[in-house]
């Protein structure tokens, strides 16, 4: 069965619900057991089945199976957010003492988790350059014991040599995590060398923007289980009415993310001709210095894209970004709504690897908007631009 056609079937069983073609949405914290004996032998195995709303219902089960399928991988688990996922994550394999390799490109809040909940338990992080490539062997100290990547990065979009850079972590005993938010279903993480592969469901499996969501996905049984015990030792769970929403997202995740990408790559190619464009980042773009490894590993791309403007002063930048019509101005991105912001200073920050654009840089998302709306906008945000200057 080829991606688009699991996705319709992944974690559907009609069978158990009457008929029903989508799963119920089990709200439930309390699990009644029928007798002590079959309350004390749950507790032996409180991964399997339906013991206590933390733990998952059906609805979570479904869920995660569907995750895997999206994923490629072997198990998910689901997290009341992708930050969620991202900690959840970091913290079932890292224990005090631990070294940590993280991408200098990541997305903020996972680098400022880093930088306070991981320095304040022992846990010491090395950022890297996200160009690193083989050179990460460099890196790896003894304790190096996970090694995370994101690709390409949500804000600056450079695309990482995944699978150069998981061999070298395999040799050295470390796991590879990738944030995998912005692939989602065109970068299959487990067949270029990822362990551990985390999304935001919150951006494109959701689709909506009208839910929190994160999920998990492991290549090995093992695995899985110690995700599975750290996500509820913290108590990261979802709610039903999320993971419901995430259910019916993916059901049109390959027909979403297939318009996102072509109008994506329209607005890109326009943008590129334009003047007032520094340069446009977008690795499906053939000029993008990522592009080569993008086309070797992914199968395809999406809406989220980033431009660097001509030098122009913040007031003649802030009247293009205020007079959008379909541009709205908000964080998040994956929904059907087009979206902006600007990255310029505080939002991106760098220790590892330079980031110097010579002008002012922007954060784009291409919703499902007619493509020559979307063109319109910025043609006009532009005019905006130009009379501001
Ligand atoms: C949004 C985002 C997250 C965090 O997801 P939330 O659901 O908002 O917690 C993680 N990684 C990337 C790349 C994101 O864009």
């Amino acid at each position: 069965m080829k991606k688009d056609s699991q996705i319709v079937h992944a974690g559907r069983h009609p069978e158990r619900h009457f008929g029903a073609v989508n799963p119920p949405v089990y709200h439930a914290s309390t699990i009644l057991h029928p007798s002590v004996a079959a309350m004390e032998a749950s507790g032996k195995h409180p991964f399997e089945g339906v013991r206590y709303g933390r733990f998952g219902t059906p609805t979570t089960f479904a869920f995660e199976e569907a995750m895997a399928v999206v994923e490629g991988g072997h198990k998910s688990v689901a997290t009341s957010s992708g930050l969620a996922a991202i900690t959840g994550a970091l913290l079932a394999f890292l224990k005090a003492g631990d070294h940590l390799l993280m991408v200098d490109s990541t997305y903020f809040p996972t680098r400022k988790f880093c930088d306070s909940v991981l320095t304040g338990l022992g846990i010491e992080t090395t950022y890297y350059d996200p160009l690193v490539g083989a050179g990460i062997s460099g890196l790896i100290r003894p304790n190096t014991r996970v090694v995370f990547t994101e690709s390409p990065g949500s804000l600056t979009f450079e695309v990482q040599d995944i699978p150069a850079i998981a061999e070298i972590a395999h040799a050295a005993g470390a796991v590879v995590m990738m944030d995998n938010t912005w692939g989602v279903l065109t970068f299959q993480p487990f067949a270029h060398g990822v362990d551990v592969s985390i999304q935001a469901c919150t951006k494109y499996v959701v689709g909506h923007a009208d839910a929190m969501l994160g999920a998990i996905t492991l290549a090995t049984e093992e695995s899985w289980l110690k995700v599975k015990s750290s996500v509820a030792a913290f108590g990261h769970s979802p709610g039903a009415e999320e993971l419901y929403l995430g259910l019916r997202g993916l059901r049109t995740l390959p027909v979403r993310l297939r318009h996102h990408g072509q109008t994506a790559l329209a607005l890109c190619r326009w943008l590129e001709t334009r003047r007032e464009i520094e340069r446009v980042l977008y690795p499906a773009l053939p000029s993008d210095p990522g592009h080569t490894v993008w086309k070797r590993d992914f199968t395809g791309a999406c809406g989220l894209f980033g431009l660097i403007l001509r030098p122009a002063t913040k007031a003649a930048v802030d009247a293009m970004l205020d007079g959008f019509s379909h541009f709205k101005l908000g964080f998040s991105w994956g929904g059907f709504e087009s979206l902006v912001i600007p990255t310029t200073g505080h939002s991106i920050i760098r220790t590892a690897s330079s980031w110097a654009p010579s002008g002012p840089s922007l954060r784009f998302h291409a919703g499902l908007e007619d493509a020559a709306d979307l063109q319109a906008d910025l043609e006009a945000g532009f005019a905006r631009l130009k009379a501001a200057a």
